[in-house]
This record gives structure tokens, sequence and C-alpha cells, in this order.
């Protein structure tokens, strides 16, 4: 293991880039965390469960009792099935529970599908536990990202043993449509393989999209882990709280990793969380839930920035779900572009032009290319993922950024 860790190389995009946004002083639409102030409900939440002794207290390790109570509340219904506390289990964020999932059923020798461009974890996961990724990339097709069908189906063979589906997806913005979701499914029943539904946008979904939960389909519920994150649920990132859901007997597998792990997460932020979750059940009118009230704001913080780039000639893909918006950055040229230290830089398109946006305009976006897998058959280089799950003000400081560039 100390190998694999030495094996992953140099510090991760997440910190290069965010040091590069940091030295800067940069408007961040970089890395895909909401930075409003805490909603009033999550206030009031978090210091109900400060008074409340017992979440000073060590965790019961599986979930905080009445978070697992919450999260069968919440999840039945969109599950549509009764879920059992024994089916959920609570981790730091989802990246604990990416890593679970990978330490708990994927070993050496076994091959791990994944689809380019993608989040970073799945990549360092797989190489920890020595599985080989296979990737397959999604192409960009009349303004939206498209499976290769054939290509996925010719990429299973007898050692695949997980496919890493996350919808709505980080970076494109799309969301799996059924016919993509029900050949997983059944490619997934034919090679008997798991599959880690990383679905942390679940929330995210614009209109005229639905969201497929994989779990749902018939057969798919004893071989989903299906990933949440209340960090992108309810904007609170830094709490470092997430949960897995499926069928107890893969869960109490996460378990074992969790009582050699961490045994537990902060309880002071599951019983906040489950508050919050209790209010957004019984909320009425449902219009005021903080869902509603956040859909708002990141509709019109997409429409501000998706006008704000066509008027600098960096035309949108359209976002379906999510929290990101892909720009187009091969139709302009930036004045940067003719310095001497930016021609000679071997960088891609992409990472140039990041860095001459976030150096000169102070505006931190991130390249795609970033988020392709090193095996990556494909790997365009003229786009760049801009977030949009901010504060107003900082889209709007972001716009009159936008509307500077020369
Ligand atoms: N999965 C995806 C697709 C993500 O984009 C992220 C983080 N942005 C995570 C998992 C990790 O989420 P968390 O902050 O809950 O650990
Ligand atoms: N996953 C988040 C994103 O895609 C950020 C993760 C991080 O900052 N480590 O932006």
């Amino acid at each position: 293991s100390a190998e694999k860790i030495s094996s992953l190389g140099g510090p991760s995009m997440w910190i290069e880039w965010g040091n590069l946004a940091r030295q800067n002083k940069a408007c961040n639409l970089g890395s895909g965390f909401p930075n409003f102030s805490l909603h009033p409900d999550l206030k009031e939440e978090l210091h109900t469960a400060a008074e409340n002794p017992v979440t000073c207290w060590y965790p019961r390790a599986q979930a905080h009792p009445r978070l697992a109570e919450e999260l069968v509340a919440t999840y039945s219904p969109l599950f549509q099935r009764e879920i059992l506390p024994t089916e959920t289990i609570v981790t730091t964020g989802a990246y604990q529970g990416i890593h679970w999932t990978f330490e708990a059923f994927v070993q050496a020798g076994d091959e791990v599908i994944v689809f380019d461009p993608l989040f970073d974890a799945y990549i360092a996961d797989s190489i920890i536990t020595g599985a080989k990724y296979v990737s397959v990339p999604l192409m960009l097709e009349s303004n939206s990202w498209v499976l290769d069908k054939e290509l996925f189906a010719n990429s299973f063979n007898s050692r695949t043993k997980m496919i890493v589906l996350n919808t709505p997806h980080n970076p494109t913005g799309k969301v799996f449509k059924r016919d993509e979701i029900e050949l997983i499914a059944k490619l997934s029943k034919e090679y008997n393989c798991l599959v880690l539904a990383d679905e942390v946008y679940d929330r995210f979904v614009f209109g005229g999209y639905n969201h497929i939960r994989i779990a749902t389909l018939p057969g798919m519920w004893e071989r989903t882990i299906t990933l949440c994150s209340a960090g992108k649920m309810f904007g609170v990132t830094g709490w470092r709280l997430g949960w897995a859901i499926g069928a107890a007997n893969l869960i109490e597998k996460l378990f074992r990793v969790c009582i050699c792990d961490t045994f537990g997460t902060s309880t002071l932020m599951q019983e906040a969380i489950a508050g919050m979750l209790q209010r957004q059940r019984m909320c009425s009118p449902p219009k005021e839930s903080y869902f509603i009230w956040v859909e708002k704001i990141f509709a019109e913080n997409y429409s501000k920035l998706k006008k704000a780039f066509i008027d600098a000639n960096m035309p949108a893909v359209h976002t379906q779900g999510g929290f990101f918006l892909i720009v187009d950055c091969s139709k302009r040229k930036f004045d940067f572009q003719d310095s001497s230290e930016y021609k000679s830089s071997d960088d891609h398109l992409d990472k140039k032009i990041a860095r001459g946006i976030v150096n000169e305009f102070k505006l931190a976006l991130l390249p795609l290319s970033l988020f392709y897998s090193p095996e990556s058959k494909v790997r365009p280089t003229s786009y760049l993922r801009v977030c949009f799950a901010k504060s107003s003000e900082t889209i709007d400081q972001a716009v009159e950024i936008i509307k500077t560039f020369h």
C-alpha cells in the first residue's frame, strides 16, 4: 500500500489549481463547493444539535440513530422500497464512501469501468486497491454528452468487478438517460458486477431531465451502492458528511471497513443533518424548502454565467444537472496568448487559457482535460469547467470579470 500511495505521484489537481486560485485571490468558480453563508435552517439545526450532550460522544459507528431514521424516511420513497436502517451507513463525505466501496469490493487483478471525463477519486482509489480501470469516453454530440454503447459493452470481461456511474455527472453536467442506465444495469447483471452509483448531485437536476437511480431497476438493488453527500445537498462540504445506501449484505462490508477506519463520523454533524432532512420532509408548503431555495439560486446563476460566456464568444454546452457548466474556449483569442511565456508553455490549450484567465483576470476555472484518466483515448483540450453552485454575489462578480475579457 505504501508503494501504491507513492505511485499516485504529485499533489492532487485540487491542491495545485486551488493554490493558483488562492495565490491570485481569484473569484473561484473552480472547485465545486457552494460558498454562500449558512442557511438559517442549518444554523438553527446546528445550534440545537450543539445543545444536545449526546453529540459530544462517539457516534454509533454505522450511523447516529436519528440520522439512520431520517435516511430511511427520506430515501424509502425515492428508491420505491422500504429501506432498513441496516441498509444505510454514514461516511465522512462521499469521498470516503468511494474509498470504502473500493476497499470493500475491489482487489488487484479486478477491472473497474469508469466513464471519462470523471471525478478523479475513482482513479486514485483504483490505483490504491490495485485494480485496473477501464475507461469509456463520453462523447460530446450536438450539445450533449453521450455514452458510446458499443464501446461500453466491449469493455467487459470476466475480470470486470465494478462500474462507476456518476449521475448527474461531474464534470460534464450530463444526466444519464434511461436507455443508458438500462444498458449499464443489463451488463452489470450479465457480468455479475457491482455498481458504484455516485449520486452526490441527485438533488440538482434541471427541468426536462429525470434522475434515474440505477438501484431502482429490476435486480439492481442487490448489486448497487448509492453514494450521497450532505455537503453537496445542503451546501456544507466542510461538514464532511455523506452516506451509502444499498442491500444490507453490501453495506455490512462497508461497515467492516468503517470499523478499521474512522469508526463513525462526527455525531454533531449527523444530528444537525438529520434535523435538516426532517425539515425537508415536513416542509409545508414545500416551496419554502431549502432545496427549492437553492435550486432557484443555481438556476439564476447558470443563466447569468451562460449568457456572459456566450457574449464573450465562449459557447456553453447545455447542462442537464449537477454544479457545472462546460464552456468552449477555442473560438476566441485572449491578449495573453501573445506572450512568450504562454507560447513556450507546453500545456494543453485549456490549461494555458485557465492559467491565463486566473493570472490576468483573477477568475478561477478548471481545464476539462484535468478530468480525464491518464489512459483515456480521448481528451478534448478546448473546454473549461465552470462551477455555478456559488452565491449570487460570487456569480455577479464573475460576470463582471467575464465582461472585461479582452
Ligand atoms: N463524487 C463526486 C462526483 C464529486 O464531485 C464529489 C466532490 N465534489 C464527491 C463525490 C465528494 O463529495 P464529498 O464532499 O461529500 O466528499
Ligand atoms: N469534487 C469537487 C469538484 O469537483 C471538489 C473536490 C475538492 O476540492 N477536493 O469540484
